[in-house]
C-alpha cells in the first residue's frame, strides 16, 4: 500500500507536494521520497522514515522546480530494501522521468523474469523498475503511447503517475483497484496564468493544500497533462480482459479501513461509509448491551453507526496513543505485539461492570483483537460482544494491500464458535458480504449492476489466472499456522 502526489505549475511544487505527502502519510509508513521538475532536470530526494522526518526546510530546498512527484511506502512486494523507495528516476530513451506506483502487479515475476532474459539488470525488487524497463523498451512515438503500451502489458492492480520534462501521466489499472484522483489547486496558492493540477491517491490530501477537487481518474484512463500549458487530456489505456470481463474492481478494504475517514473515495465519503456499515451491522447483528465502543481509530465511523441504529450509547472505552504506528502495518509479529500494548489503554472508569459491544473493521490474524479482549475484561467489562463491519477475511490480497497468507487468517482456520473461543467473546458476528456490495453507491455499479467493489479477500474470487495461480501455490506450501 502507498500514497501518490503530484503536482503541476506551481512555484513552490516541493513545499506544496511535501503537504501532500504529510496527508498521505497512513498509505505507507517505511519510506518516501520526492523528485522535482526544473528545466528539464530532475531533482530526487528519497529517505526511510517519516515525511516530517525526511524532509527538512533544507532538502526541500535543494529540490526546485514547477512541478512535483512524490510517493510514501509501504512495501507490499519487493521488500524494504532502499533501491525500492520511489519515486524512482531513470533516463528513458535519452529523457529524464520519475516514476510512482501504487498496487501490486500480479504477473510482477513474470515480466521481470522475461525482462531478465532479454538482458536487463535491476537495482531494487520492487515491481514499479520492471515498469521502468517496459518503458525503456516499448514502441512509441513518446512517452505517452510508450505507458499506453506498457500498461498494456501488466497484470493486477496499478495507480501510475510519470513526470517527464514536459508531461505529467497519471494512469489507473483498467478494473481500478485503488484510487487516483484530480483536482486544481485555488487561485491564491498560484498565481500563474496555467492551471496547476493535483493528482492524489486519496483526496484528504486536496483538503490539506486547498486543492478543489475535479474527478477521479477512471479505471483504464491515462490522463496526460501538458506541463507548459495545463492542457489536460484523456487517454483510454489498452484493456486486458475484453469488453465482456470489463467491469471495476475498487478495492472494498480501501473504503473500509485504509482511507482516512475525510477522504471521499469513488464518489463516497469514507466516514460515511463506514458509519452506515456499522448500523447495517447492528440490523443484522442485535445484542443486549450498555455501551458501543470502538477500537480505535478504525472502528469509530462503525460504532458510531451501530450505536446510532441501535440505540445503545456510545462510549470510548479504549484511549489510543498516536504516537505509535499502526499494528497492521507494521512488519513483524515481535514488534505488532509490543506495539499493542503501548498503543490502546482500557479507560477502566468507562468499562467497568459493563456489557460491552467493541466494534472493528476486520480480523485479519486474530492476534490485536484477542489482546484487546484480554485488557477489556482486565478492565472489568462483564461481557464482550465483537461486531466486525466487514465479512470474514479469509483470503490474501495479492493487489497491494499487505494480507497474510491464507493460513494466517483466523477465519479461515476457523469456524465461528472456534473464533469466539480463541477471542475469548460472548459474541462475535460480521457483516454479511451482500450487505457489503449494496453499500456501492450507484456511481460505482458497473455497467453490469455488480457493485463494482473487489471482494477476493472475503470470498476468494479472484479475477485473473495471475493471483489463481499464486493461491493455488500458497495452498501447497506446508502449514505453519499461527493465530
Ligand atoms: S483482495 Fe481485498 S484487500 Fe485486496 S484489492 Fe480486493 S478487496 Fe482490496
Amino acid at each position: 500500500m502507498c500514497g501518490i502526489f503530484a503536482l503541476t505549475q506551481h512555484r513552490e511544487a516541493a513545499h506544496i507536494a511535501f503537504l501532500g505527502l504529510f496527508a498521505l502519510q497512513h498509505r505507507g509508513q517505511e519510506s518516501a521520497g520526492l523528485a522535482t521538475l526544473n528545466q528539464g532536470h530532475i531533482s530526487v530526494h528519497r529517505d526511510i522514515g517519516l515525511v516530517s522526518d525526511i524532509f527538512t526546510a533544507e532538502t526541500l530546498a535543494r529540490l526546485p522546480g514547477t512541478a512535483a512527484l512524490g510517493h510514501v511506502r509501504y512495501s507490499t512486494a519487493g521488500g524494504d530494501a532502499r533501491g525500492n523507495i520511489q519515486p524512482l528516476a531513470a533516463r528513458v530513451n535519452g529523457i529524464n522521468v520519475a516514476l510512482a506506483h501504487n498496487g501490486n502487479l500480479v504477473n510482477a515475476p513474470e515480466l521481470r523474469d522475461d525482462l531478465e532474459r532479454r538482458g536487463a539488470i535491476f537495482q531494487g525488487t520492487a515491481d514499479t523498475e520492471i515498469i521502468l524497463h517496459l518503458l525503456a523498451q516499448a514502441p512509441g512515438a513518446d512517452l505517452g503511447a510508450k505507458m499506453k503500451h506498457v500498461s498494456g502489458l501488466l497484470e493486477g492492480a496499478f495507480t501510475l503517475v510519470l513526470m517527464t520534462p514536459t508531461h505529467l501521466y497519471a494512469c489507473v489499472d483498467a478494473l481500478g483497484y485503488r484510487p487516483l484522483s484530480l483536482a486544481r489547486l485555488n487561485s491564491e496558492l498560484d498565481s500563474d496564468a496555467q492551471p496547476s493540477w493535483v493528482v492524489a491517491s486519496e483526496t484528504c490530501a486536496f483538503e490539506l493544500v486547498n486543492g478543489k477537487f475535479e474527478r477521479d481518474i477512471l479505471p483504464g484512463e491515462m490522463v496526460e497533462i501538458e506541463l507548459a500549458t495545463g492542457k489536460l487530456t484523456s487517454h483510454t489505456l489498452p484493456d486486458r480482459h475484453g469488453a465482456d470481463k470489463a467491469q471495476a474492481r475498487r478495492c472494498v478494504f480501501e473504503q473500509i479501513y485504509f482511507a482516512r475517514p475525510d477522504s471521499q473515495l469513488w464518489g463516497q465519503s469514507t466516514f460515511l461509509f463506514r458509519e452506515t456499515l456499522g448500523a447495517k451491522l447492528a440490523e443484522q447483528a442485535p445484542v443486549d448491551a450498555d455501551l458501543v465502543i470502538p477500537i480505535p481509530d478504525s472502528g469509530v465511523p462503525m460504532a458510531m453507526g451501530y450505536a446510532r441504529a441501535s440505540k445503545i450509547p456510545y462510549a470510548i472505552g479504549l484511549i489510543r496513543n498516536h504516537y505509535v504506528g499502526r499494528t497492521f502495518i507494521e512488519p513483524t509479529q515481535t514488534i505488532r505485539n509490543f506495539r499493542l500494548r503501548l498503543k490502546l489503554s482500557p479507560l477502566r472508569q468507562i468499562i467497568e461492570g459493563k456489557r460491552l459491544v467493541v466494534v472493528d473493521d476486520s480480523i485479519v490474524r486474530g492476534t490485536t483483537s484477542r489482546r484487546i479482549v484480554e485488557l477489556l475484561r482486565e478492565a472489568g467489562a462483564l461481557e464482550v460482544h465483537m461486531r466486525i463491519g466487514s465479512p470474514p477475511v479469509k483470503f490474501p490480497c495479492f493487489y497491494g494491500i499487505d494480507t497474510p497468507k491464507r493460513r494466517e487468517l483466523l477465519a479461515q482456520q476457523m469456524n465461528m464458535s472456534e473464533m469466539r473461543e480463541t477471542l475469548h467473546v460472548d459474541s462475535l458476528a460480521y457483516l454479511n458480504i451482500d450487505t457489503l456490495h449494496q453499500m456501492a453507491a450507484p456511481q460505482q455499479r458497473s455497467a453490469n449492476g455488480q457493485s463494482g467493489f473487489c471482494d477476493s479477500c472475503f470470498s476468494g474470487c479472484y479475477s485473473d489466472k495471475f493471483a489463481q495461480r499464486r493461491l493455488r501455490e500458497e495452498h501447497a506450501q506446508p502449514s505453519g499456522v499461527q493465530s
